[in-house]
C-alpha cells in the first residue's frame, strides 16, 4: 500500500504548490529539525530599492549611479537590479563595460571610460583595509539596509544603500517551526547588522552572517555534524552547494535555475511556509512505514 500513499502524496503535493524531485529526500523530510534558511530572495522578497546615497567629495550622483549600474548589468543579483533600476529612473544611459570580473560573494568591477570601477561590500572594503567615514555606513546598517560601495580606480567615490521587504509568510514560518519543535537558522553573505535586524523582525532562532558562497555549504555540515537533520532553503546561485549538501534541499520558486536544479523540492509559491507544510506532508505520508 506504500506506494500508493506516496503517489496521492505526490498529487496533494503538486496541488498545493509543492514539487517534489527527489522522493527519498522527502521521505527523510518528517526528520528535519532544523531549518536553515537563505535571507535575501528567501526570508525577503529579494526586491532592492535604492533608500540612501552618499556621494565623497569630488564625485557627482548621478555618474556614480551611471558607474554602478553600467556594471551591475551584467549581474542577476538583486543589488544589481535594484541599482540598474535606479538608473533607469533617472533616465541615465549605461555605459559600454569591458573586463567585467565578479568578486565571488563580495561584489563586481569592470572598467567604464578607462576607469576601474568597483561594486563591493563593506567586508571587500575592510578587508583591504580602505578607510572611510563611517557614520552613514552604522547608522543605515541599523536600519536593516544593505550597503555597497562605489570605488572607482580603487577610491570610494560613494555608498549606496539598499533596502527590501520582510516576507510577512517568513514570520509565520518560523513560528509554526518553532511550535514542531525544529530551529530555525538565517545562512546569508550580507552584513551582521543587517542579518540581525531581519532576523529579529522575523523571529529568527539563529544567524550566521558574512558567509561566503563556499562557506554556506560548510556551515550546513557543521550543522549536520551537530547529529541535526538540517533542511536549507534557498533561491541563489550561492545557495546551490549548501542545498545540495542539506538532508533536504528547498527552492524558491522565482529563485535562479541551479538552485531549483539542485534542489529536492520547489516551492512554487515562493512562500517560506510551505516549508513546514513539506514537513508535515512527509510525515503523514511515512507515518505506517519504518
Ligand atoms: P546573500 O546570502 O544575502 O544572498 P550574497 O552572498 O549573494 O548574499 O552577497 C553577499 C554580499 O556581497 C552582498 O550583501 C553584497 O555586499 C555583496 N555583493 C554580492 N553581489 C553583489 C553585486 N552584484 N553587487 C554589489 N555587491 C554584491
Ligand atoms: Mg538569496
Amino acid at each position: 500500500a506504500a506506494p500508493l500513499v506516496v503517489a496521492v502524496s505526490t498529487a496533494i503535493s503538486a496541488k498545493k504548490g509543492l514539487l517534489i524531485r527527489n522522493r527519498t529526500n522527502f521521505e527523510n523530510a518528517r526528520k528535519i529539525n532544523a531549518v536553515v534558511f537563505d535571507k535575501t530572495g528567501t526570508l525577503t522578497e529579494g526586491q532592492f530599492g535604492i533608500t540612501d546615497i552618499k556621494v565623497m567629495k569630488g564625485f557627482e550622483e548621478d555618474r556614480l549611479i551611471t558607474y554602478a549600474a553600467s556594471v551591475e548589468s551584467q549581474s542577476e543579483h538583486p543589488i544589481a537590479k535594484g541599482i540598474v533600476k535606479e538608473a533607469a529612473k533617472r533616465k541615465l544611459p549605461l555605459k559600454k563595460i569591458s573586463d567585467f570580473q565578479s568578486i565571488t560573494g563580495k561584489g563586481l568591477q569592470a572598467t567604464v571610460e578607462g576607469s576601474a570601477i568597483m561594486v563591493v561590500s563593506p567586508g571587500y572594503v575592510k578587508e583591504n583595509d580602505i578607510s572611510y567615514d563611517t557614520s552613514n555606513f552604522d547608522d543605515w546598517s541599523r536600519e536593516g539596509k544593505t550597503v555597497v560601495f562605489v570605488l572607482i580606480d580603487k577610491e570610494i567615490a560613494g555608498m549606496i544603500a539598499l533596502a527590501d521587504i520582510v516576507r510577512e509568510t517568513a514570520k509565520n514560518a518560523v513560528s509554526d517551526l518553532k511550535k514542531l519543535g525544529i530551529e530555525s537558522i538565517m545562512l546569508t553573505g550580507d552584513n551582521h547588522q543587517v542579518a540581525e535586524y531581519v532576523g529579529k523582525q522575523i523571529g529568527i532562532d539563529k544567524v550566521y552572517a558574512e558567509v561566503l558562497p563556499h562557506q554556506k555549504s560548510e556551515k550546513i555540515t557543521e550543522i549536520m555534524n551537530t547529529g541535526r537533520k538540517v533542511a536549507m532553503t534557498g533561491d541563489g546561485v550561492n545557495d546551490a552547494p549548501a542545498l545540495a549538501k542539506a538532508d533536504l534541499g528547498i527552492a524558491i520558486g522565482t529563485g535562479t535555475d541551479v538552485a531549483i536544479e539542485t534542489a529536492d523540492v520547489i516551492l512554487v509559491k515562493s512562500n517560506p511556509q510551505d516549508v513546514v507544510n513539506i514537513i508535515q506532508l512527509s510525515k503523514v505520508t511515512y507515518r505506517k512505514m519504518v
